[in-house]
């Protein structure tokens, strides 16, 4: 049954959680876990798309549920602090999940005091964005030195600190597969004990399942329509001859 034709759509997302309801399991946050419990801690780190958060974000609060997303801010594939990328953050708010910081440490000194200083400088900007606390924090792709990272950082829990990781389930969905195995046949989850589920909501963002390159070629076509409206809206000759809606690259002639 775990595998099925609807497993990495929308569809797939929303029946994947009802098995959870199915086991009995709450959904919590990261402060509320009890790691004996049936507890599922949903985790969402914004890789590529903040779009495709929308539609995963909605699905869980019609089923009633609160997930924890992580923004990055300093990617080339989005910007959190443009007007859709606040518009979007504000509205994971308002259907009550939390927004934390996805932290990319790859681009600072590997040293634990900058990376605390590092992390505290990058909240507090989400924070003025947000006008809320930001209290989690998750790495982006983490070094196994940041794997081994106990303690939290610039005050915030992070979600590989070992009560998040170690001691209960972990399970990671990744280039829209269960490589590491299926959450529901996680030995945590056999035991109906507390597991935190890593969803990526870029892959599970289509009605229906594509492989991992033309989902992303999909993200990217979307993106590029974003930037030559942009272009036309900001640049006289460019709207004039490519119209304020342009078609996309590949359909045009030099
Ligand atoms: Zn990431």
């Amino acid at each position: 049954m775990i595998e099925t034709t609807e497993s990495f759509t929308l569809q797939g997302y929303r029946s994947l959680i009802m098995e959870f309801f199915k086991l009995n399991y709450s959904i919590v946050n990261f402060s509320d876990m009890d790691p004996l419990r049936a507890h599922l801690i949903l985790r969402h780190d914004i890789d590529m798309s903040l779009e495709a958060a929308l539609p995963i974000a909605e699905i869980e609060q019609d089923l009633g549920i609160k997930a924890s997303y992580f923004v990055l801010l300093r990617s080339e594939l989005y910007n959190p602090l443009s007007p859709i990328g606040i518009k979007i953050l504000k509205k994971l708010g308002d259907l009550g999940h939390e927004v934390g910081l996805h932290f990319d440490a790859s681009l600072y000194s590997p040293s634990i005091s900058c990376l605390n200083s590092e992390v505290k400088r990058e909240c507090e900007l989400l924070e003025m964005a947000l006008g809320e606390e930001v209290k989690t924090v998750s790495f982006h792709r983490p070094s196994s030195k940041q794997l081994k990272i106990t303690e939290p950082l610039a005050g915030r829990i992070h979600t590989y600190q070992p009560e998040f990781f170690i001691d209960i389930g972990y399970c990671s969905d990744s280039r829209g597969g269960w490589y590491h195995g299926h959450p529901l046949e996680h030995p945590s989850v056999i035991s109906l004990k507390a597991i935190q589920l890593l969803i990526h909501p870029i892959w599970w963002n289509l009605k229906k399942k594509l492989g991992p390159v033309e989902v992303l070629d999909d993200f990217r076509e979307k993106r590029d329509k974003l930037v030559a409206k942009t272009l036309s809206a900001n640049c006289d000759p460019y709207r004039n001859e490519r119209g304020a809606n342009p078609e996309s690259l590949k359909g045009q002639t030099k």
